[in-house]
């Protein structure tokens, strides 16, 4: 089990929720959980289920988690957004996961958007892609609209391992997916599962969320990827109404929903339009999709709208219940 979590992902990617979760969530409870380590769609995953059936559950968790990669991975020939983005239309799974990505891109009032890929690449963002350099206006605005899942991909991934984990036999599982998580079940003494919610700045906790089964926690961060050009610093969450890094006075957005390919799109859409437009949706989306959010500022604040969570009255934020 990696203990410097901050060095975690082999893509050199700054974790914001983490495996901590499984520690926290395991330690001292009556029965063991089995784990697996999965390494697929850039990252490190990390299974751990229980129930008696636990290791079988996790073997086919793990292929499902293979199958998707293949499935999603845009540069990869052969993948099904590959051969979209060459002219075949979407279909079956991979249309039914497209509409939803672009009814949360409506949601969120195009803050986010499936068909990113051609400017993510002039950034050198894209899978595959090729160096990181910043791009010109024309660039951006003649940039192609190809179909990048990259946004929804885990969140779908934590749906269907959970799926197929309950289908399996397991009572309760923690799924990392390299920083988002997914609670399936119950812990077999019925306590909540709580999963610490990294500091985007480095450091320790922000604080402990708890939480009860069936519920996704993703977190996006500016500063998860991003390079540096004359001092100026670019990361990976583009604004797709300006083509170039949102600026939104966000550091980082963890989304908790029933949904994962929800909460992953939020957490990204989120980071794009800032805390005052996400607080507003949150409030349009009541209704229909419920999530809660924990907001960390650039200027040094926690907003955070979940009962459940905890902050770390050390973590050298101002922390701010909002709802
Ligand atoms: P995450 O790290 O979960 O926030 O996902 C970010 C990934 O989604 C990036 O690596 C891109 O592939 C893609 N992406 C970046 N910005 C957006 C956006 N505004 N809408 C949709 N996808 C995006
Ligand atoms: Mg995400």
């Amino acid at each position: 089990m990696p203990i410097d979590m901050r060095r975690k992902h082999v893509s050199g990617r700054t974790l914001a929720v983490l495996l901590a979760a499984l520690l926290l969530a395991g330690c001292g409870a009556p029965r063991e959980a089995r784990a697996k380590t999965v390494f697929a769609m850039d990252t490190v995953m990390n299974l751990s289920a229980y129930g008696k059936s636990a290791d079988a559950a996790l073997e086919a968790a793990e292929r499902e988690i293979y199958r998707l990669d293949a499935m999603l991975a845009r540069g990869v020939e052969g993948s099904a957004v590959y051969a979209c983005n060459h002219g075949a239309a979407p279909e079956g799974e991979l249309a039914e996961l497209l509409a939803l990505a672009e009814e949360i891109g409506a949601a969120a009032d195009g803050a986010f958007d499936p068909y990113l890929g051609g400017v993510l690449d002039l950034w050198g963002f894209g899978s595959g892609a090729g160096e990181h350099r910043v791009p010109t206006e024309t660039e951006l605005s003649e940039a192609p609209r190809l179909l990048d899942l990259g946004g929804v991909a885990k969140g779908y991934a934590g749906q269907r391992v959970c799926d197929i984990l309950r289908e399996g036999g397991a009572t309760g599982a923690v799924v990392d997916l390299g920083g988002d998580v997914a609670l399936f079940g119950q812990k077999p003494d019925g306590s909540a599962w709580r999963v610490a919610v990294k500091d985007p700045a480095g450091g320790a906790y922000l604080g402990v969320l708890e939480s009860e089964g069936g519920r996704y926690i993703a977190t996006s961060g500016v500063y998860e990827r991003f390079f540096e050009q004359n001092g100026v610093r670019y990361h990976h969450i583009l604004d797709p109404r300006t083509g170039r890094p949102a600026e939104s006075g966000l550091v980082s957005a963890t989304v908790i929903c029933e949904s994962g390919v929800w909460a992953d799109a939020l957490a990204t859409a989120v980071c794009v339009m800032g805390a005052e437009q996400a607080l507003q949706m949150r409030a349009a989306l009541a209704e229909t999709t419920p999530f809660d959010v924990i907001l960390v500022t650039a200027d040094g604040r926690v907003l955070y709208t979940c009962e459940g969570f905890a902050p770390d009255a050390g973590n050298g934020y101002a922390c701010e219940r909002v709802f």
